[in-house]
């Protein structure tokens, strides 16, 4: 056992910190506030090399370990949690799964672009009628000879707007439940595909998330992804992969919280002394300090598992619920900390507490979490 990071990952972590605190930090409350979608961080994140971590350097990604991209998301969400989302979508769920699962052909035309963060993916699988239970999906892709043709409504598609590329699942053999459905890679410049308007969200408010329209959509056969009737099993092992960036997104919304609310509180003097002085709010900063190392050590593990090619299914759950209830919990003791001054925009702490909530939620409820937990524990 080694508790100590590579000097890789230490590098990362200083690169990453570096990044988050000189570029990302300073505009994100004024992002927030204007949900403006931040395009030089995207482009900084993709000359860092940030947005194909994990991928081989052979389709022009990092070739860096799990552990690596976990540290960096954790510092690109203390700064800017809508950045972070960004990265986490295309890194782990665009990415991850293209190298895991496409053809040469779909790594050489679409990866590498993704991976050097020329292009920006997106992962379309919820829809209005299917969220948690997301094999109720309805968009169809009706097979042709040369091409599949999609019809259909996707919801919630985090980077909709601002795209290249998007992975879609569809259903391509009625009747069958999961079996019959398939994952494709769609240019959003096909004829037939619209893009709805940004949803006005409570957090997260700089990252675009839409529905997607697909009216006829003719997509070539060869952007197929695995298998006919292997799309589902392809989502659920993406997203397991994925619930340990939103992990590590959400702790960074923690430590960002502990951060302040430990300045914040030597400073601000009540009653002739630092509000730090009194044991309650001592008691706030420690318990916020040993949940946040807590999670980051369940993620940190999750993260190993799947670099060490072992099941981390369960671990990257696990990583995911404890830290999203983290977040939340770092982030209300963030604002209570910082008083009246924490219920207002411009001190950035209100929205550590808007954005920590979407972690409990997306890419699997903290619900459906505790189900895959339990599962394992009685199977
Ligand atoms: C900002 C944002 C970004 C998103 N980005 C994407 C994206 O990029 N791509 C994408 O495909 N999707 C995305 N999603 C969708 C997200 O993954 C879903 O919202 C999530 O899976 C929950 O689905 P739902 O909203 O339909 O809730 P529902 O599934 O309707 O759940 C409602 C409530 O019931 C609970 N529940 C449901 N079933 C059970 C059960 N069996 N046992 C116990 N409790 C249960 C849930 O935990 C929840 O509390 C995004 C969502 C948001 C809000």
């Amino acid at each position: 056992m080694n508790f100590e990071l590579t000097e890789e990952q230490k590098l990362i972590k200083r690169t990453a910190k570096e990044f988050a605190n000189n570029e990302l930090a300073p505009g994100a409350v004024e992002r927030d506030q204007t949900k403006q979608w931040p395009k030089e961080a995207v482009e900084k994140m993709a000359d860092l090399g940030f947005m194909g971590m994990m991928v081989n350097p052979k389709w022009d990604g990092g070739g860096m370990d799990t552990i690596s991209y976990a540290i960096a998301m954790e510092e690109v969400a203390r700064a800017d949690d809508s950045a972070s989302v960004i990265m986490s979508v295309n890194n782990s769920l665009v990415c991850y799964l293209l190298q895991k699962y496409s053809s040469e052909f779909i790594k050489e035309n679409y990866l590498k672009d993704l991976a050097s963060g020329k292009k920006l993916g997106a992962f379309s699988l919820s829809e209005p009628q299917s969220g948690s239970d997301a094999s109720n999906m309805l968009t169809i892709a009706r097979k042709e000879e040369n091409c599949y043709v999609l019809n259909g409504t996707k919801n919630w598609v985090t980077n909709g707007l601002n795209s290249d590329y998007v992975i879609v699942f569809a259903v391509t053999e009625q009747g069958i439940g999961h079996r019959g459905i398939s994952c494709f890679i769609v240019d959003k410049k096909n004829k037939g595909f619209d893009v709805g308007k940004p949803e006005d969200k409570l957090g997260i408010r700089s990252s675009d998330t839409t529905e997607l329209y697909f009216d006829n959509v003719k997509v070539p056969k060869e952007n197929l992804i695995g298998k006919e009737g292997e799309g589902f099993k392809i989502a659920l092992s993406t997203l397991d992969g994925g619930r340990i960036g939103i992990a590590s997104q959400a702790i960074g919304i923690a430590q960002a919280s502990l951060e302040k609310s430990v300045s914040y509180s030597k400073e601000r003097v009540q009653f002739n002394k630092p509000i730090s002085a009194n044991q309650a709010i001592q008691n706030k900063l420690a318990n916020m300090a040993i949940e946040i190392e807590s999670a980051r050590l369940l993620i940190y593990k999750a993260a190993w598992l799947k670099d060490m090619n072992q099941n981390f299914g369960v671990a990257a759950s696990m990583a995911k619920v404890y830290a999203s209830e983290v977040a939340m919990r770092a982030s209300t003791e963030c604002v209570q900390i910082h008083g009246g001054y924490g219920y207002i925009a411009e001190t950035g702490v209100e929205r550590l507490m808007r954005d920590a909530k979407i972690t409990q939620i997306y890419e699997g409820t903290s619900e459906i979490q505790r189900l895959v937990i339990a599962r394992d524990l009685l199977k």
